[in-house]
């Protein structure tokens, strides 16, 4: 169960958690257009807290509404403002972030008419989307029997609601075959990604992942390339299959709730020693760090804010 916050900011206004509700004939209830973010906001070492790329999220729900065609009528400004206004409002120095943007009652059938666009923001504590086992040594994978989106079939570079019916069946599937996660692979059978996160693999010095085609276009996934060709290493965004993952040396998802996840074994195969790799380890606390504030360079990725 979610851990219920005080407050929900909807269309621009505080509204009590019990209270923040929608008829049901809302129309994304119905056909699924609506875009959302996942936020994470950190306690940093100094006291104060920090929303990890923020402006980055807010800019992102924005290309996925006009992906969409929805209008949304707020600036990122003004939504920066509203997640910083919420986090304070329900005094969390630390947790998850959920703005969402839905079309509303009004018309029924596909055409979304001048139905409204409405937008919340909810924000509750949470701790590590996969366990902190998974943190430390790693989850088990199998690759999904569903493939992820044809690019053509749903717009893959938009958030939206309706194409995590996708991730849902292949998270499903997964659990009740006793894995933690399904990986899917996209349309011509490549490496894609997984139901909420990007995947890396390591081999020898190179780091390796997919390209921005069937994927999102991650905003932790972005933040790791730039951390680890700063440390040195060489990352490329390239084609893989299945077997180049199952003899990879090291494998990790990310994402904003799953932060850095280390895989550990790939349907049935172990990959490299079963548990998390010195590469893995090395990015996982880089990324920590950074997200926590510990590190300078990338005092501009995070949103300062004290409750
Ligand atoms: N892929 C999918 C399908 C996702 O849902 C997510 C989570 N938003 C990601 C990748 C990772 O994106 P981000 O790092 O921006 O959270």
């Amino acid at each position: 169960m979610v851990q219920k916050s005080e407050t929900i900011w909807f269309d621009g206004k505080q509204v009590p958690w019990d209270e923040a509700n929608v008829h049901v004939l809302t129309h994304t209830l119905h056909y699924g257009v609506g875009v959302f973010e996942g936020i994470r906001a950190y306690k940093c070492a100094d006291g104060g807290s920090a929303v990890f790329r923020l402006r980055e999220h807010m800019q992102r729900l924005l290309n996925s509404a006009k992906i969409l065609r929805m209008v949304i009528p707020y600036t990122v400004d003004q939504l920066v403002d509203a997640v910083e206004e919420t986090l304070k409002r329900n005094k969390l120095a630390e947790g998850y972030i959920r703005p969402l943007s839905f079309v509303g009652a009004g018309a029924m059938g596909v055409y979304p008419g001048d139905n409204p666009v409405q937008t919340i923001i909810a924000t509750w504590p949470w701790g590590a989307y996969l366990g902190a086992e998974a943190l430390e040594h790693g989850i088990r994978v199998k690759t999904s029997s569903f493939c992820r989106h044809h690019v053509n079939a749903m717009m893959t570079k938009a958030k939206a609601c309706g194409n995590y019916v996708n991730s849902v069946l292949a998270k499903m599937e997964a659990k009740a075959d006793g894995y933690d996660e399904g990986l899917m692979l996209d349309t011509q059978g490549y490496v894609s990604e997984a139901t909420g996160e990007n995947i890396f693999i390591v081999r020898g010095k190179l780091i390796k992942t997919t390209p921005l085609t069937s994927v999102l276009d991650g905003i932790t996934r972005n933040s790791l390339i730039t951390l680890a060709r700063e440390l040195g290493y060489e990352v490329v965004e390239q084609q893989f299959t299945r077997d180049e993952l199952y003899i990879a040396d090291e494998a990790f998802f990310c994402g904003t709730a799953a932060e850095l996840t280390p895989i550990r074994e790939v349907d049935l195969r172990v990959i490299g020693q079963g548990t998390a790799g010195p590469v893995t380890k090395h990015l996982q606390g880089e990324y920590f760090k950074a997200v926590k504030g510990e590190n300078p360079a990338y005092a501009h990725w995070l949103h300062r804010y004290t409750i």
